[in-house]
């Protein structure tokens, strides 16, 4: 029987949490009653630097409960870093990490638990359907998704970051010291036995979405550029095209100037180049600032989060203390 541990990352979600933690709270014990895991299994709720009421939530929770444990980083790092900032803190054999919104369906995390005993170390949630997101970020999602695989890079198609992972896969993932993180990248490169539970997206329980357009967009360059050179080498090709597009015209002109003499002194022909060579230049420029921000970002090698506060229950801290130092 495993100790499961279930990682929560919260940003500004008192809106969603009280039903989360309802919710979970009684899967855990559901399954605690089916003796799939341990008695001791918790929840840790990652509060992301919320600025509405996420973490008193929080602290009440785990004041009233001991399966739940709270973590508080010191700011908003986004939902990757909160994610590893819980898998850091967690304890137990697997960790299954989840949004808070819960709309990623709980009732998998069973087959996951089932999965996990047959000896799967890592066993991703995939998307069934996806009719609860809205048609753009249905489109722009699965499309990416597309991009990325066409990129070379590994994902699990329609797999955001509700999996479960045992310890021996996480141990693996922390030795990855990266810090622009893509997990959904990172984790497949890991290995180990792996197996896919499909589910049914619902509508979020409560409050609005914390990815607008920018943060996607952001989260979509990071995972690109954080594991393909296929850009690079797009630049290439397009720099080899542009070169041999230039002989070309060259040889036309210095034929049309020998054998014909008709030299046309166009304004086209000196002023498109300007403009393409332009064009392609900037670009190229662009896609190569964007691996050197990455190279100058990782050289830091700045810490990912801090923690602020912890909430555990106060009979549960020596244990806890106890099985971190097992873990080390
Ligand atoms: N989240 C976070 N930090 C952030 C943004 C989001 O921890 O800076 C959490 C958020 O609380 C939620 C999860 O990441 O648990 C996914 O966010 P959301 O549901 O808003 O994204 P969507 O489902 O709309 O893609
Ligand atoms: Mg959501």
């Amino acid at each position: 029987m495993i100790r499961l541990a279930i990682v929560v990352p919260c940003y500004n979600e008192e809106k969603a949490l009280p039903v989360t933690v309802r919710r979970l709270g009684q899967l855990l014990a559901d399954l605690a009653g089916a003796g799939k895991i341990a008695a001791t299994s918790g929840v840790w709720l990652i509060d992301d630097g919320s600025a509405d009421g996420t973490w008193t939530l929080i602290r009440e929770t785990a004041g009233k409960d001991p399966r739940f444990h709270g973590v508080k980083l010191s700011r908003n790092r986004g939902h990757q870093n909160a994610l590893l900032a819980g898998l850091d803190a967690a304890e137990g054999d697997a960790i299954v990490t989840i949004d808070a919104d819960l709309q990623d369906d709980t009732s998998v995390i069973e087959k996951m638990v089932d999965l996990n005993a047959a000896g799967i170390d890592i066993v991703y949630g995939v998307r069934r359907s996806r009719t609860a997101d809205s048609a753009f970020k249905r489109a722009t999602a699965e499309s990416y998704y597309r991009i990325l695989g066409f990129m070379g890079v590994q994902i699990v198609f329609n797999h955001a970051d509700y999996r479960l992972m045992s310890r021996r896969a996480i141990a693996a993932l922390e030795r990855f010291t990266e810090v622009n993180l893509f997990l959904r990248g990172i984790v497949p490169q890991l290995g180990f036995a792996t197996a896919t539970v499909a589910y049914d997206r619902h509508e979020r329980t409560a409050g609005e979405s914390k990815y607008p357009v920018r943060r996607m967009i952001s989260l979509a360059i990071d995972g690109i550029t954080s594991f393909s050179v296929v850009p690079l080498r797009m630049i290439a090709a397009v720099g080899i095209m542009v070169c041999l597009f230039s002989v070309a015209a060259i040889s036309w002109v210095l034929y049309g100037k020998i054998f014909r003499g008709d030299v046309l002194p166009g304004w086209a022909s000196s002023v498109i180049p300007i403009y393409l060579l332009g064009g392609v230049q900037l670009f190229s420029i662009g896609v190569i600032g964007e691996y050197v921000g990455k190279i100058y970002l990782e050289t830091k090698r700045r810490p990912r989060f801090f923690i602020e506060e912890r909430a555990d229950g106060a009979e549960d801290q020596a244990g806890l203390d106890a099985s971190r130092q097992n873990s080390l």
